[in-house]
């Protein structure tokens, strides 16, 4: 299963991913994730690269993008299906994935896209609590069960850096319906749209998600 997962920030797409790589047996390729974590690490070259831009919530140019995500996508573990979650993110980084799926002979099953209101992912986006160790996601309305730690894996449950300002969270919406949106249309004429309804519970997206896939 091939598949890519977009929506705007607080759409619900970690949650979702979770639940996907578990059904699916495959590997979760998260752009952000892989960001994060090499700004984590001061001696991470992408790290001193990606910073301006994740801090500022601005996307990181296409071409950086496309060569870390194609470099992943070499690796034996995608061979058999992946979940790309959070890329793409422009139209450039769509072809590109097309390009190199084309060349493998694996095109894409689905390209998944989460709706949601704006200002209920406002609300997500500040309220959201992630876990350190397995991704999990809480939020400040739902919390894990005792102090903090995750529910499924006893790792720490804490905000993610990137979501504390109010003005880079709308920043990133405005980001995602300037170019990220139109890859809807995109996607419809491969027919491999997958437009699912955000508000509901996870459970129910996944179960609309599972069904139309
Ligand atoms: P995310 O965790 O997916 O919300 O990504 C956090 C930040 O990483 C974004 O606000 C961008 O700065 C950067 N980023 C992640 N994925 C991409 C992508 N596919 N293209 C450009 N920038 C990205």
């Amino acid at each position: 299963m091939e598949l890519v997962i977009l929506g705007p920030q607080g759409a619900g797409k970690g949650t979702q991913s979770v639940r996907l790589i578990e059904k699916y047996a495959i590997p979760d390729i998260a752009t952000g994730d892989i960001f994060r974590a090499a700004m984590k690490d001061s001696e991470n070259d992408l790290g001193a690269k990606v910073r301006e831009y994740v801090d500022s919530g601005r996307l990181v140019p296409d071409e950086l993008v496309i060569e870390i995500v194609l470099a992943r996508l070499r690796q034996d573990d995608t061979q058999d299906g992946f979940l790309l979650d959070g890329y793409p993110r422009s139209r450039g980084q769509a072809e590109a994935l097309d390009k190199f799926l084309s060349e493998r002979g694996t095109p894409l099953d689905g390209a998944i896209v989460i709706e949601v209101p704006e200002e209920v992912s406002m609300r997500r986006i500040l309220g959201r609590r992630v876990c350190a160790q397995c991704g999990w996601t809480y939020s400040v309305a739902i919390p894990p069960k005792s102090n903090w730690t995750c529910d499924r894996c006893g790792g720490e449950v804490v905000g993610r850096f990137d979501d504390l300002e109010e003005a880079t969270v709308r920043e990133r919406l405005k980001n995602y319906t300037e170019q990220t949106l139109p890859l809807k249309k995109y996607y419809e004429e491969r027919q491999v749209l997958v437009q699912i309804d955000g508000t509901k519970t996870p459970d129910e997206v996944f179960s609309e998600i599972v069904t139309a896939l």
